[in-house]
């Protein structure tokens, strides 16, 4: 007689792998393949305004028009048509018309293309100690000990009062000079080590050194501040006052890279969020055919500063944006599918997620903590303190997208931002749940976030951009 212990049952446990033992050695190649590109993107795209000027190349290279073109309403949009739509040049829309009416709503995949860094203020230039400084505000949430000591380049436009806009980066191309902020040497820190990490560099502190050489006029004053203006004068015709209507931001300089022995992982600038903004845009563009629904991938600005402005998720540019879709492949125009349109929509807010860090382990809870490699990570809520501020994902919804990771053979897991308590953290994902649509968060998990090296692994990477594009081109039950 057998036994209770000995009765052979049905493994129902869940555990999720690392992703490389799983991997197929063919699929493995058109991951490295699919990273050399994404390294390139994310090399050229390190503001939201050139994370947009490559979007729209690629774009365009790919089929894709201008939508302005068409909104003069003479040429309807149908199934199959590539279209984009432009926002200040910072935030950018890009649809497939789908084979379904826009009433039975859109697959969309939302991605930021700003990233924390430093900002050159308005009146930023000066002169002390015989150096010359410009004055900064950073962005976004920094470690600001992050920033000191780093090389850095200087990235943005100036634009002038008859509208020519002249854009810079210097730091760079490897002949450029690189910009740095310093830090006080551990000889004279006494006072500044019994600083909390927080408050040990000052938000004021984060002016970087411009120059140090003085022009030879005996009676001009600030000679080394004019020196700096005469240089930026003579290669971009730009004087101090033209600072009044710049946007100019420090980041990290140089190339992202492979990183790891094994080469495994990409370490770089500003993944959060050019990694989802990526895969989610090179999901689009890759679609073959005619989408069921119409697919749709979104790039915004200023996420990391509440997703406030006219570039910002907050702002009418998503609806308006729909609403000249609509108009354009309908013959009758009306707020009520509009609305029918927006709340019918299915969306992947495509933000990065935080990866379970060994040296940090006590700030999360592991086995729902994603895990290096262990895939693309969905999460059905964020928010902090009780779930406060997240847009919880239902059940049903969730259970549609395990449906089509599954059949596309996603690789994919779970994860929280950080065990309950801990802190937490937010998307775009509540904006647009606002008009009635199913939105879960989904995107790569990152080690060291924010700061100016993210690391994230090659195959997460990967996967997100197949979890994307199963989505946007995946019809419904
Ligand atoms: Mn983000
Ligand atoms: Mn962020």
């Amino acid at each position: 007689m057998k036994t209770l212990a000995e009765k052979p049952s049905k493994n129902i446990a869940y555990a999720h792998k690392n992703g490389y033992e799983i991997i197929s050695a063919a699929e493995a190649k058109l991951m490295e393949a699919f990273n050399k590109l994404y390294l390139d993107f994310l090399s050229d795209s390190k503001t939201e305004r050139e994370a947009h000027d490559k979007g729209v190349n690629l774009l365009e290279a790919s089929g894709f028009k201008d939508l302005v073109k068409f909104e003069n309403g003479r040429i309807k949009l149908a199934p199959g048509d590539r279209v984009y739509k432009s926002c200040a040049g910072k935030t950018l829309m890009a649809v497939i018309i789908g084979k379904k009416p826009l009433e039975a709503g859109m697959h969309i995949v939302g991605a930021h293309t700003d990233a924390p860094r430093i900002d050159i203020k308005q009146n930023p230039l000066y002169e002390n100690g015989d150096m010359a400084l410009l004055d900064t505000h950073y962005y976004g949430g920094i470690k600001k000990y992050q920033w000191v000591t780093i090389p850095l380049a200087l990235h943005g436009v100036f634009v002038k009062p008859n509208g020519k806009t002249i854009t810079i980066t210097i730091g760079e191309d490897p002949s450029d000079p690189v910009l740095c902020i310093t830090d006080l040497l551990p000889h004279l820190s006494a006072d500044q080590n019994k600083k909390t990490l927080s408050e040990g560099i000052e938000g004021e502190n984060l002016d970087v050194i411009v120059g140090s050489v003085p022009v030879s006029e005996k009676s001009r004053k600030e000679k080394i501040k004019h020196n700096i203006l005469q240089l930026l004068h003579d290669k971009y015709g730009v004087t101090e006052e033209d600072f009044l209507s710049a946007e100019l931001e420090l980041v990290p300089a140089g190339r992202p890279r492979e990183a790891g022995l094994d080469r495994s992982m990409i370490l770089g600038y500003g993944q959060d969020d050019r990694v989802c903004a990526y895969a989610g845009l090179k999901a689009l563009v890759d679609i073959k055919g005619i989408p069921e629904y119409t697919a749709s991938v979104l790039l915004c600005d200023k996420e990391e500063i509440g997703s406030v402005g006219a570039t910002g998720m907050a702002s009418n540019f998503f609806e308006n944006t729909s609403a000249e879709l609509l108009n354009l492949t309908t013959d009758s125009y009306n707020e009520l599918t509009l609305k029918r349109a927006l709340n019918n929509s299915w969306m992947i807010s495509a933000d990065v997620n935080a990866l379970f860090d060994p040296l940090y382990a006590s700030v999360s809870e592991k086995k729902n903590s994603a895990i290096l490699n262990h895939g693309v990570c969905l999460s059905k809520y964020g928010g902090s303190r009780g779930k406060s501020g997240s847009s919880d994902a239902s059940a049903e919804f969730v259970a549609e997208i395990r449906r089509i990771f599954d059949k596309a053979g996603v690789i994919w897991q779970t994860g929280e931002l950080g065990k309950v308590d801990q802190g937490g953290g937010g998307t775009i994902a509540w904006l647009m749940a606002r008009y009635g649509m199913h939105v879960v968060d989904c995107g790569v998990g990152l080690l060291s976030m924010h700061s100016p090296m993210e690391l994230a692994g090659k195959l997460d990477i990967f996967m997100a951009y197949k979890a994307y594009l199963a989505f946007l081109k995946d019809g419904r039950k």
